[in-house]
């Protein structure tokens, strides 16, 4: 008798240490899909199915007809189509096919939740099936295999960091850009799935550490370093030059309506009053403006372009400025790096740019902008390079690498300066 439950104790022992139960494909992850419902339609694939749930701790079958469950709490209880099932949680066990929510499929357990009166859903599944959800939404299934796999890794790195970040609310991490975009089971392709399966488990480290892994789609030249972007440095991200030349962003304009730019300044900025002019203060090596400055009737305030870029929802950090003042003829003005004042030229047409008089404005008098009192600002224009926040990982430069036959390892070490690729199980 103490001889079985030595070895079942043994065996229990190696069952619990052993890498089948705490490896990588067995690590499962909590998405927060949705909040603060007062109804949930969650739906199964095939009519009759038998669903097991566990109820408030006990597993049961769960009470439905058809192919739809209809959740709503009715100040006491969840009910499930109108019958009253838990004061709390219901956690759905996937059947012969699994759950839906919101015209998507879902691998793994849909959790249904009462949360001071609303209902949330959370969708538990493995680490890995979770990655199949996110890779085919971050990089386009067609790209070479080596890219694909970089993606995930990276993926991976990012989620492994932020296990627990929605924590507060009972998941890990939400299905939006606030976290990571993920589509469930739906969005799966064969080609993001075999990225996924080939690097299972492999995750990106810095002496030792899970890496802060950013990411974005192109960077317009040079990837940034992480102190430029958001004010601290982190030695793994520094600016590289980038393989992103056959990015569809490397060149990109816009001409923003200065109401709407006045709208955005005053709503982020109020104590600048009505923003009438904004001036590039200083420029980067590849001539784009680092520090703008923002002037109000009240007052000015000097951001960052990263703040730029954020107050006005461009691609990119990355830009050149320029204003075009009206009424006609129009007047358009354009900072040149390494210049106090900008150029000046009579537009003879706003929209097609055409150049009609270049003029030499009185800009060494005291009162420099006096010639242009007559003109208000109409439009701000900019011309920028790349999408995103620029910082470590460019997508199209995992492709352009991949492209020249590059694998997933050198892509990675080649954006993540000193970094190293191990196993998740090492990490932990
Ligand atoms: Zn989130």
């Amino acid at each position: 008798m103490r001889r079985i439950l030595w070895v079942t104790f043994v065996l229990l022992t190696i069952g619990i240490l052993g890498p089948s139960v705490f490896g990588e494909e067995e690590r499962w992850i909590r998405i927060g899909l949705i909040q603060n419902q007062s109804t949930l339609e969650l739906t199964t694939f095939q009519a009759g199915e038998q669903l097991v749930a566990v109820i408030d701790g006990i597993e049961q079958a769960i009470p439905f007809e058809g192919t739809q469950l209809i959740f709503t709490w009715d100040g006491q209880q969840i009910l499930v189509n109108n019958v009253p099932v838990s004061a709390g949680r219901i956690i759905l066990k996937p059947g012969t096919s699994l759950l839906g929510w919101n015209q998507r499929r879902y691998r793994g357990e849909l959790i249904v939740t009462a949360i001071n009166g609303k209902l949330q859903l959370v969708n538990r599944l493995l680490l890995e099936d979770y990655l199949r959800g996110v890779v085919p939404k971050e990089v386009p299934p067609a790209w070479p295999l080596a890219a694909l796999k970089a993606q995930a890794i990276a993926a991976r790195t990012y989620t492994a960091a932020s296990f627990n970040r929605h924590g507060k609310d009972g998941f890990d991490l939400c299905a939006a850009t606030h976290c990571q975009v993920y589509g469930g089971a739906d969005g799966e392709t064969p080609m993001t799935d075999e990225a996924v399966l080939e690097t299972a488990g492999q995750v990106i480290v810095y002496n030792g550490k899970i890496i802060s892994a950013a990411y974005h789609a192109s960077s317009g030249g040079y990837t940034k370093d992480a102190a430029g972007v958001w004010g601290f440095s982190t030695p793994y991200l520094v600016s590289v030059p980038d393989w992103d030349q056959n990015s569809p962003y490397t060149a990109w304009n816009r001409a923003l309506d200065w109401n709407q730019v006045q709208g955005l300044i005053s709503r982020s900025y109020p104590k600048i009053g009505r923003a009438y002019r904004v001036v590039p203060e200083a420029y980067n090596s590849l001539g784009y403006c680092t520090k703008i400055k923002l002037l109000g009737d009240l007052g000015t305030v000097t951001v960052t372009a990263e703040q730029f870029r954020v107050l006005l929802g461009l691609p990119s950090a990355n830009v050149q400025l320029g204003m075009v003042y009206g009424p006609e003829p129009w007047i358009h003005l354009w900072w040149v790096p390494g210049r106090n004042y900008p150029e000046a030229i009579i537009l003879g047409n706003s929209a097609t740019g055409m150049t009609v008089e270049v003029l030499s404005p009185p800009w060494d008098q005291p009162d420099a902008w006096a010639w242009l009192r007559d003109k208000e600002p109409v439009q701000l224009v900019i011309k920028g390079a790349g999408y995103g926040h620029g910082v470590g990982l460019s997508q199209w430069g995992a492709k352009g690498m991949a492209d020249a036959g590059f694998n997933e390892r050198q892509i990675l070490e080649y954006y993540y300066k000193g970094v190293r690729i191990v196993s998740l199980d090492e990490v932990r």
